[in-house]
């Protein structure tokens, strides 16, 4: 008995391998299938690309608070920050871009993605193309979006404060508000105007994107 046993689970031993042989075999066909119209679609591609290397050589990007990223070489590049210039080597890939930054005796990866906009840090930091007006509009919107959202939130806020205090009539102008319901004007950080608006209403920012 315990030999027929043996034989069977052996057998069986057995085919589960092969299974699992066939079921490898299969999963690297359907993953060179799959792979096959990726290269096609390369293929294709190359009336676009051969030009891509050499525009981003000599490529700057900038922040909205300063910074540079100039790409000076197909490895290296320059940051240029808080009065500092920092030369590092990076590596593209996947639209992604790795940059080793050596500063006071560390080093570091950081890591952009490469959008339309320009490169975006991890922390959501924008270097915009500043050849391009619409990176450069959305970067600054972007960037100074949310001290604007706090001043909005503040406006909003008082408006209910003074109609407490003013047979539930909103406040018309910032003079009704400042210096008793806010200790000064706010001021949108990108150069945007406020307005105060109706009451049940958020007070709005004339800069598209800065919204509550
Ligand atoms: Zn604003």
């Amino acid at each position: 008995m315990k030999k027929s046993f043996a034989k069977y689970f052996s057998a069986l031993a057995m085919l589960l391998i092969v299974f699992q042989f066939s079921a490898c075999s299969n999963r690297t066909e359907t993953a060179n299938q799959s792979a096959k119209p990726m290269e096609k679609n390369d293929k294709t591609e190359p009336a676009n690309q051969p030009a891509k290397p050499p525009e981003k050589k000599d490529q700057t990007y900038r922040s909205v608070r300063g910074g540079v990223i100039a790409i000076v070489s197909s490895d290296e590049l320059e940051i240029r920050e808080h009065g500092e210039n920092i030369v590092c080597k990076y590596t593209e890939k996947d639209n992604k871009l790795r940059v080793v930054v050596s500063a006071l005796g560390t080093t570091r990866a950081m890591y952009f993605n490469i959008t339309p906009n320009g490169l975006v840090g991890e922390q959501g930091e924008i270097y915009y193309d500043p050849s391009n007006k619409d990176a450069e509009r959305a970067a600054m919107a972007a960037t100074t979006m949310p001290s604007c959202q706090n001043n909005l939130r503040q406006i909003s806020g008082t408006k209910d404060q003074y109609a407490l205090d003013h047979n539930n009539k909103g406040p018309s102008s910032f003079s009704d508000l400042v210096p008793i319901y806010l200790k000064k004007t706010p001021v949108c950080p990108a150069g945007g105007t406020y307005i105060i608006g109706p009451l049940g209403h958020d007070a709005q920012c004339t800069i598209a994107g800065h919204t509550i």
